[in-house]
């Protein structure tokens, strides 16, 4: 990995020279909150901001995407001709930028590489930034606070400069025409090591750090505690709406008034609805609150570890906020942390 350092006071230029060729996407002020939006000039951009409502996944994973048209009468469907601006989604945080990596192992498997998923990656220029965390991050416990890969740059603020890592060609060469760099020096780096040391020091206490998670949910797969947790759920997707790694999805075919002419659409589902595991002839195959949570935790925290290596949940805590019955992962630790309780 190359780093180089660069003056704070030459951000606006980066962001500038992205302007002149690509869309930026940024944290911006959204009401009371902050939101991924496209912006005009550096200044609309929040660069210390809490975890926003919504992730980066709406752009690259959009809620609801055409993927051909079809005509009756031509018997015939348009060919894939997605075109999407290049652009820019600037001020990702490690766990989003993890989230991402996440969705490119499901929607970039070699066997079934999905065109309209990889146009969306291929578009976008991903620079990270550093951030500090909030009450309900736990990224930190999922190993998903730090991101080796998946960014063209990373922005680690050392107050009056940010030491950046470099992870592309194309953001190195914009990089290097736009800003004053230089090499970075051990003090660069001793502060470099303080900040993330206090960082990491930031977390909440009160969330607990648990090992071997995927082992214990098999052990627990049969604990009263899902009935109670599924129980109180509201069946109202909210979790998987805000979700950065959240990706199930329906296909629909829509009929335009003519009758003639029409579209399939993918949109995003959510293993938390009711409908999500009806089949044909009515029957469901995860009729209750119980088997719906319990099966997205599993997802989460068991089932995307035994085939890629890794937690699908990057600890992010959107779906903390979110969900009205207090149902999250961080419910899921809290049980295994009391159930170590009453066996010792
Ligand atoms: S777990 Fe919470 S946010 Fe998710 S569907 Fe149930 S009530 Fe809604
Ligand atoms: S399950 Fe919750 S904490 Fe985990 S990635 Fe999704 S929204 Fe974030």
């Amino acid at each position: 990995m190359l780093y180089r350092v660069m003056d704070a006071s030459e951000l606006p230029k980066l962001i500038d020279a992205f302007m002149e060729r690509y869309e930026v996407i940024a944290p911006v002020q959204s009401g009371r909150s902050v939101a991924f939006e496209p912006i005009s000039s550096f200044d609309e951009i929040v660069l210390d901001y809490p975890t926003t409502l919504t992730s980066l996944k709406k752009y690259i994973l959009p809620p609801r995407e055409t993927l051909f048209e079809f005509s009756v009468d031509d018997a015939d469907v348009t060919d894939y001709t997605l075109e999407i601006a290049p652009r820019v989604l600037f001020g990702a945080h490690a766990c989003d930028i993890n989230a991402l990596n996440n969705l490119d192992l499901v929607f970039e498997d070699a066997r079934y590489p999905d065109p309209y998923f990889e146009a969306h990656r291929a578009a976008t220029m991903v620079v990270g930034i550093n951030c500090s965390p909030s009450e309900t991050c736990f990224c930190h416990l999922l190993d998903a606070d730090e991101v080796r890969s998946g960014y063209d740059l990373f922005l680690q603020d050392l107050g009056d400069r940010y030491l950046i890592s470099i992870g592309s060609v194309e953001a190195a060469n914009i990089l290097e025409a736009a800003c004053e760099l230089r090499e970075a020096t051990d003090e660069d780096r001793r502060e470099f090591r303080r900040l993330t040391r206090e960082r990491q020091e930031a977390f909440s206490a009160d969330i607990p750090d648990i090992q071997e998670i995927p082992m214990l949910m098999d052990a627990f797969h049969k604990d009263e505690f899902w009935a109670e947790l599924g129980g109180r759920c509201l069946s109202c997707t909210a979790c998987s709406a805000v979700c950065p790694t959240c990706y199930c999805f329906d296909i629909a075919d829509t009929l335009d008034e003519d009758g003639k002419t029409g579209r399939r659409e993918r949109i995003l589902d959510a293993c938390t609805s009711p409908q999500f595991a009806q089949v044909a002839g009515g029957h469901n195959f995860r009729e209750t609150g119980r088997d719906r949570v319990r099966h997205r935790m599993y997802h989460k925290l068991n089932g995307f570890n035994s085939k890629h290596g890794r937690y699908l949940c990057v600890g992010c805590g959107r779906c903390v906020r979110a969900c009205k019955a207090d149902i999250s992962p961080i419910e899921v630790l809290r049980f295994f942390e009391r159930k170590g309780t009453e066996d010792a």
